[in-house]
């Protein structure tokens, strides 16, 4: 059987991969590549820009072609086909036979016809030679512009980010982002989100022209408004490569595409089209997933076997470090046919709406903004029909049990877990109990879920655990794929071998490039290690966004100044300069409820004046933007109020002088009250100390926020020295064990053996380590350092804090403020 792929793209080389698989007789299989590499990962492509190579993307090295017979001919595009001679014809005028062909041509960037876009610094964002030619041309571009505020136009903003082009822009047409997958609640948070991050958004503009004689010098857009710019990334869709196909006659969809019927035959039986080029009941499918599926129906039909196409769930997550976004099922049904249920909290930038049956049986779809944790739950619980609980807000408001991955409900076997490669979760099992695959990096090799776009890797994690503990195994949680360590080997080892960056953790104990799990995690990891600075290059890249600029980006785009009040206590002298900065930068004051004033709407180039002067005054930077510790509140105490039985003002300072500075894996939050009337809220805290007649009752995980749990006890009536040995073991081991941007409730609640275990290691030092979790605090106390200190001291890191890189002293001209209660706010925004 003669059968030639034209296009080895991802699922050309996919189609065959599974054909292979199969291992039909007499098979004569060719490929053509128009590009001159073979197939790589499109999906990841981005990850080139991190550093990955060539090799890292490419999905099988040449020899796989050869040991597997593939008559492979790269950079040679098929450039006629006669479909009565069933021959192909190639540029280099190569001329061959098929018995089936298969078209895998994929699909081009759409260019808009904006006049101007064949100018220098004007490119598109689809293959590995565009990377190369927007990185030759970013080394000397200060701005960016990307049209197209969708999926990938997000994906190469933040490209345009990590190229080092802080001033970013995308321009979307229609009047919300990504309108393929989130509503405009969704929609205001995300603009909120990549605001945080640097990039500018604006909705409801059509470009007109792009300006400059040879070179980019702006855009100019129909109502008129020009934005000056040094390089334009056009990611503004897809357009599927048809043009072969048109020209050899085969029937095309109404707007471009390879018509294909289930069995993915075009309009000649002989002829098959996957991927993107192919146009299947009107949709065309601009993710990898539906693409392989497409490959596995070809291989079924050409290998005897009878599967059909059936459309394809689009269910995506957008795979930005920082920011979560995603969609699943229908994320846009509402009105008669379903009833929606929406959760918004526009302070803490989440949107969560889920869509539920009228009778409210079944979860229909949804949209996750700013906390996309359970997405692979309820996209799960989406697809598989199953039982929605009674009280369906459950599962956007408590997360309906709050795990990420699959641990706490059962799927059926059948379930599909990763889309991308069409592992289900039976195959996984089998891989764990039949192929003695332990790991995740093992199961992925083995059945290769996961080697996608990756959403599906804590879901796979969660059956891998949970198989094993079917089988009575431990379970080893390693960190990701990069490293074959858990995080707290990881913690241990980094100290051992001395290791202060990411690229010496990786150099040292790991393998590839990292990822966007292992990225932040190290990162977190270094930083409570070393006590390191955070505003250091590295970590600016692989940390959050606030700790780039120190400081809180607010509504408006300027940012917040919170200056440490430990314990709440502060002079009259300090209120004065307080007051005195607030008046000269023109800044809104606030006190806050951790018992702080906040200053608000300073431009990013007067941080570093605004912080020398506080500094002067005696003031640390409160920590306000990290993960970190923020404030231990206090009441009064028995200083001042007749019930006080101890001074909780005093300790709650000493506390907060402690382990200021400290980086965790989340924000933590502490409370000191004189007595069980609870003034200060202590058990709403990560860890609080309540006064007693005979000493101190430490709780610990406790939470506010929007999913609030009470602190538990997990010591009483314990001296002051003791309560602050305790505080530092339960610290250390939450630091040292805790995943990422897990709070301590989080933690405790997934702690196998809950409060009763933690109190066996914290307090009766089960684990023989209380020692030396106590020596590791005692030397990150050791080496604080005020960041904001060091930021104003070091003239290459103030350099940061413009703008406007050639012209400092430029502020922002899009920030603008109104008048509210004699104080000023942000515009509307
Ligand atoms: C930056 C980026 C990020 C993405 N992220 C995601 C994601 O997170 N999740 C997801 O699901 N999808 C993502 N995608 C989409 C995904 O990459 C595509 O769905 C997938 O690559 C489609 O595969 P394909 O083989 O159909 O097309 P392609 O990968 O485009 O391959 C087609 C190949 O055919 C070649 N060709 C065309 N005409 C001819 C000819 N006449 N002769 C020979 N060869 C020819 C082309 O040059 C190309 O190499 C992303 C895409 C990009 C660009
Ligand atoms: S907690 Fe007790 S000591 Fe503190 S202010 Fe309230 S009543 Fe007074």
């Amino acid at each position: 059987m003669k059968i030639i792929v034209i296009g080895n793209g991802m699922v050309g080389q996919k189609f065959c991969e599974k054909l292979i698989a199969r291992a039909p007789e007499d098979l004569e299989l060719t490929v053509f590549g128009e590009e001159t590499l073979p197939a790589y990962d499109r999906v990841h492509l981005s990850e080139y820009f991190a550093g990955k190579t060539v090799q890292d993307l490419c999905m099988k090295p040449m020899s796989w072609y050869t040991e597997n017979n593939i008559d492979l001919h790269l950079g040679d595009p098929v450039i006629q086909v006669d479909r009565d001679g069933k021959t192909v014809t190639s540029f280099d005028g190569k001329q061959f036979s098929y018995d089936h062909l298969v078209f895998a041509t994929g699909s081009a960037a759409f260019v808009p016809p904006i006049s101007g876009v064949d100018k220098h610094g004007v490119f598109v964002y689809r293959t590995i030679e565009d990377l190369n030619l927007i990185w030759r041309h970013a080394t000397v571009a200060r701005s960016a512009v990307v049209i197209g505020g969708g999926l990938l136009g997000l994906e190469a903003a933040k490209a345009m980010l990590d190229l080092g082009i802080t001033d970013t822009h995308v321009i979307e047409f229609a009047p919300r982002l990504m309108p393929r997958q989130i509503d405009e609640g969704g929609s205001h948070v995300l603009t909120g989100k990549l605001r945080e991050l640097g990039i500018t958004t604006h909705t409801q503009k059509n470009t007109a022209v792009i300006l400059g004689n040879e070179t980019i010098t702006g855009l100019m857009f129909t109502d008129g408004s020009i934005l000056s710019t040094d390089m334009l990334v056009i990611s503004a869709g897809i357009k599927p490569r048809d043009e072969l196909a048109r020209k050899c006659g085969l029937a095309l969809g109404h707007r471009g595409g390879i018509a294909v019927n289930d069995q993915m035959q075009t309009s000649d039986p002989f002829i098959f089209a996957i991927g993107e080029c192919a146009v299947h009941e009107g949709a065309v499918y601009g993710l990898v997933a539906p693409g392989y599926e497409m490959a596995e129906v070809v291989a079924e039909q050409l290998t005897g076997g009878a599967r059909d196409f059936k459309g394809f769930d689009m269910s995506t997550k957008l795979k930005l470090i920082g920011i979560d976004v995603a969609s699943f099922g229908d994320p846009f049904i509402g009105g008669d046919e379903a009833r929606s249920i929406i959760y918004h909290d526009d302070h803490k930038g989440i949107y969560k709406r889920i869509n539920v049956s009228n009778d409210g049986s079944e979860l229909l779809g949804g949209i996750l903004v700013g906390d996309a944790e359970t997405y692979n739950k309820l996209q799960q619980i989406c697809s598989n029909r199953l039982a929605v609980p009674a009280s369906p807000v459950d599962l956007i408001v408590t997360g309906g049990g709050s795990t990420p991955g699959a641990a706490d409900f059962e799927l059926p076997a059948e379930a599909l877990i990763c889309s991308c490669e069409g592992v289900k979760k039976q195959t996984i099992e089998d891989a764990v109990v039949q192929n003695s695959c332990e790991s995740f990096d093992a199961v992925k090799k083995c059945t290769g879920a996961g080697s996608g776009c990756g959403g599906c890797t804590p879901m796979v994690k969660d059956i891998i655990t949970a198989t094993l503990k079917k089988q009575g195994k431990a379970v080893r949680n390693v960190i990701c794929e990069h490293f074959a360590y858990s995080r707290q080997e990881l913690y241990d080892l980094a100290k051992i071998k001395d290791l202060h960056s990411f690229d010496e953790v990786l150099d040292t104990l790991g393998t590839g490039d990292g990822c966007e799990v292992c990225r932040p995690a190290v990162s977190s990891i270094l930083a409570s290690l070393w006590n390191d600075l955070i505003i250091k290059k590295e970590s600016a890249t692989s940390q959050d966004t606030n700790d780039r600029f120190l400081a809180n980006i607010q509504k408006g785009g300027t940012y917040s100044v919170v200056p440490r009040i430990p314990g709440g206590e502060i002079t009259p002298e300090k209120l004065i300069v307080i007051g005195e900065v607030a008046k000269k930068y023109n800044l809104y004051t606030k006190i806050t409820g951790g018992q702080r004033i906040d200053l608000f709407g300073a431009h990013l180039n007067d941080l570093p004046l605004i912080w020398e002067a506080l500094i002067a005054a005696g003031f640390e930077s409160g920590h306000a933007y990290g993960k970190a510790l923020r404030t231990v509140k206090s009441c009064v105490g028995s200083t001042w109020c007749r019930f006080g039985l101890h001074d909780s003002v005093s300790f709650a300072v000493r506390v907060e002088n402690r382990y200021k500075g400290l980086r965790a894996p989340h924000k933590i939050k502490s409370a000191v009250s004189g007595c069980i009337r609870e003034c200060a809220e202590a058990q709403s805290k990560d860890f609080g100390i309540i006064a007693t007649e005979k000493g101190w009752n430490l709780y610990v995980c406790g939470n506010g926020g929007s999913k609030p749990q009470h602190a538990l006890l997990l010591a009483a009536d314990i001296d002051s020295e003791t309560c602050i040995r305790y505080i530092d073991r339960f610290l250390m081991f939450y630091i040292k064990t805790a995943d990422p941007l897990t709070r301590t409730a989080t933690w405790l609640n997934k702690m196998e053996g809950g409060i009763d275990y933690l109190r066996n290691v914290v307090v009766h030092d089960s684990l023989g380590i209380a020692a030396e979790l106590e020596a590791q605090m005692q030397t990150l106390a050791d080496h604080y350092e005020c960041e904001w200190k060091k930021a104003v001291e070091t003239p290459e890191l103030r350099k940061r804090f413009t703008h406007f890189i050639n012209a400092p002293e430029t502020k922002d001209p899009t920030v603008a403020f109104e008048t509210m209660r004699g104080q000023k706010k942000a515009a509307a925004w």
